[in-house]
């Protein structure tokens, strides 16, 4: 039988990741649903190729343009999420949450229950309403699976483990376009070079994140929030390549690592087809990196943000 996914934000970074990675097997996989805010172009080219039934188009005047084409093409389209129920009769197998910013939450947790499976990469949902989100998950008994590459690699390390066996986990920050700059350029860099990351390609919203490492704040909060561990348990450290993810050290001495390529492609592809047969092509073991992988404590004084590190409150207070 075909998996059935939908795609929410199919349009952006990991949505087109997503996208890519489904079309290598396109016979074994029915897309249900695909939503964006304005790129009707890509969507209509991603629905043609999978011959999509539901769209859903937040913006109204983008809306209206392809109300008209829908009717030609014979699929069907919605201008919100009120609309879920109408198109999922039973469970599907697996959602991509991939909008970005806190637009992505209210689709988020409402889409949580029509799924047996949810890789959330929006982590703007999981920063402000885990509690939220996780309550949804429980309530439904929806799986998740996080998406941000750290997170991510935490989750891989720890499958078979529980969170009171560990002492302390790290997530890696490659440092992004400013890392070597020094601090007195800072103030004269343009916008198109605070968009350059190094080493990922992403949208902007994150890839300005990542430049002054307010990314980094995120993630700390994020891993806190899904693996339950207080802040003070999890560390910052720089490392240029972007090819280690995260470090687990656990209580009986073990330290576990995770390496992959710079590639979305290789946590989204886990997420869809995790410990099954399926491969995905990869480069060679880059011995140079990991010879080389260059761990450092950041510049707190260049990445000021960081600072707000110890603030994050180790109860959560939202319900
Ligand atoms: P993009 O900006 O590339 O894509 C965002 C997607 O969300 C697009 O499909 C966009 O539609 C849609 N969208 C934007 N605003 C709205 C809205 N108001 N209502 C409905 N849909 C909307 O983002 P990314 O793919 O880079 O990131 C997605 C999420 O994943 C973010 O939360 C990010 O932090 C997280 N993430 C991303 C990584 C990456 O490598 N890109 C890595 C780790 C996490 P349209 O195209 O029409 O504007
Ligand atoms: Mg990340």
């Amino acid at each position: 039988m075909k998996k059935k996914i939908a795609i929410l934000g199919s349009t952006g970074s990991i949505g087109k990741n997503t996208i890519n990675i489904l079309k290598k097997d396109k016979k074994n996989i029915k897309i249900v649903l695909l939503t964006s805010n304005k790129n009707i172009k890509e969507i209509l080219k991603q629905q043609k190729i999978f011959k999509v039934q539901n769209l859903i188009i937040t913006d109204k005047s983008k809306f209206k343009i392809i109300k008209d084409i829908s009717k030609k093409r014979n699929f069907k389209v919605y201008n919100n999420y009120e609309c879920l129920k109408k198109i999922f009769k039973n469970k599907i197998d697996y959602v991509m949450a991939a909008i970005t910013g806190i637009s992505g939450l209210e689709p988020t947790l409402k889409i949580i229950k029509y799924s047996k499976i949810i890789a959330i990469a929006n982590k703007e949902s999981i920063v402000c309403a885990w509690n939220l989100v996780s309550k949804e998950l429980r309530k439904n008994n929806t799986e998740f699976i996080p998406v941000d590459s750290e997170h991510f690699s935490i989750w891989e390390i720890l499958k078979g483990f529980k969170i009171n066996n560990v002492e302390k986990i790290y997530i890696t920050a490659s440092g992004g376009p400013l890392l070597n700059l020094p601090i007195k350029k800072i103030k004269k860099i343009s916008k198109k070079e605070t968009l350059k990351h190094p080493n990922w390609s992403m949208g902007k919203k994150i890839s300005i994140d990542s430049c002054t490492m307010m990314n980094k704040v995120f993630e700390v909060i994020e891993a806190q929030r899904i693996f339950n561990l207080p802040s003070n348990k999890i560390e910052i450290l720089v490392h240029p390549k972007s090819y280690l993810h995260s470090i687990v050290k656990f209580k009986n001495g073990t330290v576990k690592l995770l390496i992959h390529e710079a590639d979305m492609k290789i946590p989204i592809f886990n997420t869809i087809y995790g410990n099954t047969e399926k491969s995905i092509n990869t480069k060679k073991i880059n011995f140079k990196k990991l010879n080389n992988l260059n761990l450092q404590k950041p510049n707190l004084n260049k990445f000021p943000f960081l600072r707000l590190q110890k603030q994050i409150p180790s109860k959560i207070s939202l319900f």
